[in-house]
């Protein structure tokens, strides 16, 4: 049987959260009204979407000695994430400092601190520790380069299906792209990475193109409430988005990528695993937070139940070729 579990790689973070009717200008203070403490990161927040979703699920990264090592543990714990692979290093656990108006804009300052201790062998043991249990490798770019890049070229060598969601968007090596299977970027960091600005659907499968021409398999570019364009070397297709009342879009590509990842792991074909991630993203946006709003299997399922159809324009999409969409699950 092929193994069904992920292997996420990447940064955890205490999310600590101040919320004020305005956010303070420049020197000044103001009263806020609200304060949250709660494990956030790319990394974790993917192990959490995809462990929700019901993969088992592993996450490869690092906390430090401190109190805040206990929160996101016990976040990481009742979300059902195996905690095997996460390291305890010298120094503090990884701080997201966030503040919120009553509008919901917000700003944050994001830093590392354990997440840079992450290393191309911590990696390697991971990958080995998780071998047959794991099926596909989920990375985002909070922990340092050199350590995703590795992970990719490592994934891609053990036969891991690699999805790559590319923020925050930074520069990346120009060899990383053949060993990525799958890239989620929403619409700025495809813009970013690929200079090609996303505006609608014709401009998100052009800046697709780009991955795809330097060697991705498979390029994702989801585009929020307007759903997202699925471009592989045979067939694009645009996936309208399940219609829900969102309240806050935090998380929303986190949910995405996890549940994508989660149902390649478990076998579905790539275009289920779309509807899944859609399903999930969407979800994400009816609840406020980040990991406190990734939904479970059931609500997906429930969505997609009620819903299902209606996200597929199949032959519409962007025009392109309409052969047999290629699938990145092995
Ligand atoms: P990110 O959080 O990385 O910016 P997106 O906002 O593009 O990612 O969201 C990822 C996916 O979640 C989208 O492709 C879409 O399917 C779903 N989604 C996000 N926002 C909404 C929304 N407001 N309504 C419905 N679905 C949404």
């Amino acid at each position: 049987m092929a193994p069904h579990g992920v292997l996420v790689v990447g940064s955890i973070t205490a999310d600590v959260t101040a919320f004020s009717t305005r956010l303070p200008r420049r020197g000044e203070t103001v009263l806020g009204d609200d304060f949250t403490l709660v494990l956030g990161g790319k990394g974790a927040n993917q192990a959490v979407a995809a462990a929700r979703a019901g993969a088992r699920t592993w996450l490869a990264g690092c906390v430090g000695r401190d109190p805040f090592r206990d929160i996101v543990l016990d976040g990481l714990r009742s979300h059902g994430v195996e905690l095997g692979e996460v390291r305890t290093v010298e120094g503090r656990t990884g701080v997201a400092h966030i503040r919120v108006d009553a509008s919901g804009e917000n700003d944050i300052v994001i830093t590392p601190l354990a997440n840079a201790d992450l290393s191309v062998e911590m990696v390697d043991e991971s990958i080995r520790a998780t071998r047959g249990e794991v099926g596909v490798m989920l990375l985002q770019l909070e922990v340092p380069v050199a350590t995703t890049f590795h992970a990719a070229k490592a994934g891609a060598a053990a036969g891991l299906t690699v999805v790559l969601d590319p923020a925050p968007a930074q520069p990346l090596p120009a060899d990383i792209w053949q060993y990525v299977d799958v890239i989620t970027p929403n619409e700025s960091e495809a813009a970013a990475l690929t200079g090609v600005e996303v505006t609608d659907a014709a401009s998100a499968e052009q800046a697709a193109r780009w991955f795809l021409d330097r060697g991705v398999k498979h390029a994702l570019i989801t585009l929020g409430a307007a759903g997202a364009v699925s471009v592989t070397r045979e067939r694009t297709r645009l996936f309208t988005a399940y219609e829900v009342t969102a309240v806050d879009t935090t998380a929303a590509g986190d949910a995405f990528t996890g549940s994508l990842g989660a149902a390649l792991a478990a076998g579905a074909e790539m275009e289920r695993a779309i509807r899944r991630g859609m399903a999930a993203g969407a979800l994400a946006t009816t609840r406020p937070g980040a990991s406190p709003s990734l939904p479970g299997r059931a609500d997906v399922d429930a969505l997609i139940e009620t819903r299902g159809e209606s996200t597929e324009t199949g032959g519409e999409g962007t025009g392109s070729t309409d052969t047999a969409m290629e699938g990145a699950a092995r």
